[in-house]
């Protein structure tokens, strides 16, 4: 898959893209990313690339010619003729479509995907409805500008694609994993069956089934005064599953109530929930 960044500040993504799992990925060529500097798009001696806003008020707005002349020269297809299936412009702005796991993973099945980074006050809104397919939004805050937006797009879309994580499988056992009827729909039957079994020792994946992941340990056994939970440490590895989903089930219940609405959940999980006061 290939990302394009437009931005004013193509530096910003120098440390983002120079390091592990998005490092790795550009090495191997699972993954390309370019970055343009909106300012070699302009033709004044200032390389000016904003202005006032029409109608008054604060800040300064993103000039619609170079924005549309970065996007033009990088050959996608006109808006209207694009196959949204394979190649998509997309602004970052805080009034766009909230980004998560589920997005990314949309994402993640172009071939192709521009990311326009806004600055100042925004973008003049020509841009969204002449070359745009959609506006895309991190998240309910507002940032001083799109790179960051950006970084994050970036860095969430390139883990799920094929080979880019050391474990294929392990982007759909992590929070906000696809839930078992979302896997099987893909072709892939192994949710929550590790490969030596039901008897077989739990891998690093239990299937998130779209709940938040399972508290994580590693040595040393204890660390000031704390001590791993006994049953990791036990080898029964029925009760460590038992034990994972439980957890997940009470993080997710504790930290993010609204998830357990769209997450596939056994009897015993529901049974396990209402003694914790969940009432679904
Ligand atoms: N006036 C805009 C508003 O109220 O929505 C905020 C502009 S913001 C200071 C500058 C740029 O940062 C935006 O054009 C956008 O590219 C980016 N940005 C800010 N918040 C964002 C968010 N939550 N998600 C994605 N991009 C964001």
């Amino acid at each position: 898959m290939r990302f394009d960044l437009i931005t004013i500040f193509p530096e910003f993504f120098a440390s983002i893209l120079g390091h592990g799992v998005l490092r790795r990925a550009i090495a191997q060529g699972l993954v390309g990313v370019e970055v343009h500097d909106l300012r070699n798009f302009t033709h004044d001696r200032h390389r000016t690339v904003d202005d006032r806003p029409f109608g008054g008020g604060e800040g300064m707005v993103l000039k619609p010619e170079p924005l549309t002349e970065a996007v033009e020269s990088l050959g996608v297809n006109e808006k209207g003729e694009r196959d949204a299936g394979r190649e998509r412009v997309v602004l970052l702005s805080a009034q766009g479509r909230r980004f998560t796991q589920g997005v990314a993973r949309e994402l993640a099945g172009l071939e192709r995907l521009v990311l326009l980074c806004g600055r100042y006050e925004g973008v003049d809104e020509r841009v969204h409805s002449l070359l745009c397919d959609e506006e895309l939004s991190i998240g309910d805050y507002v940032l001083s500008g799109g790179e960051l937006a950006a970084a994050i797009v970036v860095d969430a879309t390139a883990r799920l694609l094929p080979g880019v994580l050391g474990n294929e499988a392990s982007s759909e056992y992590e929070s906000f994993g696809l839930t078992p009827t979302l896997i099987a729909r893909s072709g892939r039957s192994e949710w929550g069956t590790p490969s030596g079994g039901e008897d077989g020792p739990p891998l690093a994946v239990v299937g998130s089934g779209g709940l938040l992941d399972y508290p994580h340990y590693t040595r040393p056994a204890e660390f000031r005064g704390m001590a791993v939970p006994e049953v990791l440490t036990g080898g029964d590895h029925a009760a460590i599953r038992r034990w994972r989903r439980e957890k997940a089930l009470e993080k997710t219940w504790r930290n993010r109530p609204d998830l357990l609405e769209g997450a596939e959940l056994s009897e015993a999980d529901r049974e396990y929930l209402r003694g914790l006061g969940w009432g679904g």
